[in-house]
């Protein structure tokens, strides 16, 4: 099959939707589903611009495997140039969607990608793996995945949970496989997916009694036994009045594993509780940071647009205090683009010849951008102020009988209200609704919990030396200048 085209990604979704149910309510046709399909849609079209002939150079590439063209969030690199290509393809993919949907297909590929180029890590398991990524390339499939287990009892390891199975582990094996049962959290984009990879990640590190719930798969999400059960949809359906989240509120949830079958060819770590502890080793991050670091990129570059669009049109933008803070989120965007560039120009060929990008730039936006981003909207709020509140209800009311009104007072000091109202739309969503709210813990969390996530990579893991190099530098200075004195006493005297 190879690249998919949007058709494609829907037909097959069409064919093979996943088990998902809002509230009380069993969806059977995401595609056509008022509340999902938008984010089909948005999907869809990423699939569609992988096409456009004026992107041709960098968003498909020749399966090493199939010879038919794939896409490049699955190439691996073997030069920087590799490296640009991934940023660029991450990159046109995050402008369709302003940033927006950060799961689209390119984060597991991403993820998936590195996977592969490590198998080894896998041990017994590091074929299955080698397969799944081709497979999973030469489709052209859409991943989510799951991590984290349900919210019950965190002071308590996922042995001693309340039921067995509370937490996703294997109830028993048989010859084509395991049986899986449990639940995990939290399916982003699952409802619109192709196929689920999961792997445990614990805050509390798991001990052997936990070995059930060391495992790692990946089944298609129309799997029997397997549904997820979604949170409340944000998407709303007027794109006049909600701009953003009537297109991209891609929906989370919590996936049961009922039972669920999953053959021996799909299992990647089993009742391995070392491998699940040290799964770091795989270095996905350098990927996912990539492909990450670029769509908030894009993102802070859509926000700080709005800042400055908006307060333009009511002409706060000459305010000292407001330029300044517009100019942190300048430089919130600098930073994220410098440490882009330098996990690409300070990346080093492994053994094999294959470029990973440098992740130590990208840990430091990943540690940052979810601290970032909700002082961004904070910004918001400080910035236009009243003005998220101060937008009529509806589009509509320009057919009303109060129309003059809101040409009159709720234009701008250059602009018509038609045009004032569209900006401030925007900002809404993503400053005051349900669906901004979502994105602010989304970037907070999504790449786990931030205090651990920051003591772990900028402290336990991080290279010191440097550091440690200079206060050492600066302690010899004591000893020199002890030194010094030690072999000229009679200079001593004279300065004294
Ligand atoms: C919008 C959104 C989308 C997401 N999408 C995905 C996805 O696609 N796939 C996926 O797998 N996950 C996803 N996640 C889950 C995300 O990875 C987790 O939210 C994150 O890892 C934090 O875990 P938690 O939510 O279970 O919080 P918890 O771990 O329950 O933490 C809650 C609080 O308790 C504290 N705490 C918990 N355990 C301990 C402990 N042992 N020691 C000390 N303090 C502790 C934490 O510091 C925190 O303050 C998503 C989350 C959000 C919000």
């Amino acid at each position: 099959m190879g690249a998919r085209k949007g058709i494609d990604y829907i037909q097959r979704l069409k064919e093979h939707p996943p088990e998902t149910w809002i509230g009380k309510e069993k969806v059977t046709d995401p595609t056509a589903h008022p509340l999902i399909r938008p984010a089909v849609e948005a999907t869809a079209r990423l699939y569609d611009v992988q096409w456009a002939e004026e992107h041709a150079s960098y968003m498909l590439h020749r399966s090493p495997d199939t010879g038919g063209l794939v896409g490049t969030s699955f190439l691996v690199p073997r030069s920087k140039e590799d490296l640009y290509k991934r940023r660029l393809q991450s990159l046109i993919w995050a402008q369709q969607t302003f940033g927006l949907m950060g799961r689209s297909p390119d984060f597991l590929n991403a993820m998936l990608t590195a996977w592969y180029i490590n198998r080894d890590f896998f041990g017994p398991y590091a074929e299955n793996v080698k397969k799944y990524y081709e497979y999973v390339r030469d489709n052209d499939l859409f991943l989510t995945h799951v991590l984290i287990d349900p919210q019950v009892d965190r002071s308590k390891p996922p042995s001693e949970q309340p039921d067995e199975y509370t937490y996703l582990g294997v109830v028993r094996e048989t010859d084509g496989g395991i049986i899986v049962r449990g639940a995990k959290m939290l399916a982003t984009s699952g409802p619109y997916a192709d196929e689920v990879l999961v792997w445990p990640f614990h805050l509390r590190k798991p001990t052997e009694k936990d070995y059930k719930y060391a495992i790692s798969f990946a089944v298609p999400l129309d799997t029997p036994g397997l549904r997820l059960i979604a949170r409340e949809p944000y998407t709303r359906s007027s794109t006049l009045d909600h701009p953003l989240a009537a297109r991209f509120d891609e929906l989370d949830a919590v996936a049961v594993f009922d039972d669920v079958f999953v053959p021996w060819e799909r299992v990647f770590i089993y009742q391995d509780v070392e491998r699940v502890n040290t799964i770091w080793k795989v270095n996905s991050n350098a990927f996912t940071g990539h492909q990450t670091s670029i769509r908030l990129l894009v993102k802070l570059q859509f926000l700080a647009g709005l800042l400055m669009k908006g307060t333009e049109m009511v002409q706060t933008n000459q305010f000292p205090h407001v330029q300044d803070m517009i100019g942190e989120v300048t430089t919130y965007i600098e930073l994220v683009r410098a440490a882009i560039i330098a996990s690409e120009a300070t990346a080093e060929p492994n053994a094999d010849g294959i470029y990973m990008p440098n992740v130590v730039p990208l840990y430091a936006v990943r540690n940052s951008g979810n601290r970032w981003y909700p002082r961004v909207i904070e910004i918001m709020h400080l910035v236009f102020a009243g003005g998220l509140m101060y937008q009529p209800s509806s589009f509509d009311v320009f057919d009303s009988p109060i129309a003059d009104d809101i040409r009159k007072y709720y234009r701008g000091a250059t602009v018509s209200a038609e045009e004032k109202i569209r900006l401030f739309k925007l900002a809404q969503d993503l400053a005051i609704s349900d669906f901004g709210s979502r994105h602010v813990l989304y970037e907070r969390f999504y790449a786990g919990d931030p205090m651990f996530l920051r003591i772990q990579t900028q402290y336990s893991a991080y290279d010191k030396r440097e550091a440690l190099a200079l206060v050492e530098r600066a302690l010899a200075l004591y000893r020199e200048e002890e030194a010094a004195k030690a072999e000229k006493p009679e200079a001593k005297e004279m300065k004294i």
